[in-house]
Formats: structure tokens, C-alpha cells, sequence
């Protein structure tokens, strides 16, 4: 247990802050680039016809996709530990589906989101 060690502590807050970024907002960001591809497909039809275009979409969206689904399960199943405690950041019995990751560890409260000594 590394409690307390702000230097030490600062490398993997950042990388749990970075995830739980991920997690949260990729499914937006999904969201609104389908909504975004939908209106132009309506709008411009031949727009998305073009293989190159079509291409691109696809990649992008699969790229979205399996950004939220790794983060999200990094999450859930138990991947993500707490830079304090190494416990599991989110407790899987407290939340079965962690849509939205909450800041604090739910073992030792401690808030990634914080600012912590030893970040820039
Ligand atoms: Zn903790």
C-alpha cells in the first residue's frame, strides 16, 4: 500500500483519470458522431457513398466503440485499481453497470480529479 506518497501516487492518477475520461465520455462521443453521420447521409446522400468516406466512418466508429467497451470493462470488471488502496476503484456490488464513473474511490474515497501534489 502506497498511502499518502504524492510523487508516487501521481503517475497512476493520471493514467486512472485518463481511463475514467474514456469511460465517460467516449459513448457520448459515439453518440453524437452517429447522430453527426446520420443528418449528413440525410442531408448529402452521395456524400457517404464514396468508399473512401464510408471507410473512414467505419473506422472511426469501431475505433469509439472499442475504446468505450475497454475502458467501460476495465471498470467493471475490476481491472482498475486505485492508485491508494489497489482496491478495485469501482465497486462492483454497489454499481452492476458503471455508465458513468464516479471520481472517488469507492473503498477509500480518494478523488482522482483532484489536484494533487506532484502533477504538473
Ligand atoms: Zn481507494
Amino acid at each position: 500500500m502506497v498511502q499518502g506518497n504524492a510523487v508516487v501516487l501521481a503517475g497512476p492518477t493520471r493514467r486512472l483519470r485518463l481511463l475514467r475520461r474514456v469511460a465517460n465520455l467516449a459513448p457520448w462521443v459515439l453518440l453524437g458522431f452517429v447522430g453527426a453521420v446520420g443528418v449528413v447521409t440525410y442531408l448529402f446522400p452521395a456524400f457517404i457513398r464514396s468508399p473512401i468516406i464510408a471507410a473512414a466512418v467505419l473506422c472511426v466508429g469501431v475505433a469509439l466503440i472499442t475504446a468505450s467497451s475497454i475502458s467501460t470493462m476495465s471498470f467493471y470488471h475490476r481491472v482498475a485499481v486505485c492508485p491508494r488502496c489497489r482496491e478495485p476503484f469501482i465497486d462492483t456490488r454497489l454499481t452492476r453497470r458503471p455508465f458513468w464513473c464516479h471520481r472517488r474511490c469507492h473503498h477509500c474515497g480518494y478523488d482522482v480529479t483532484e489536484h494533487h501534489e506532484g502533477d504538473f
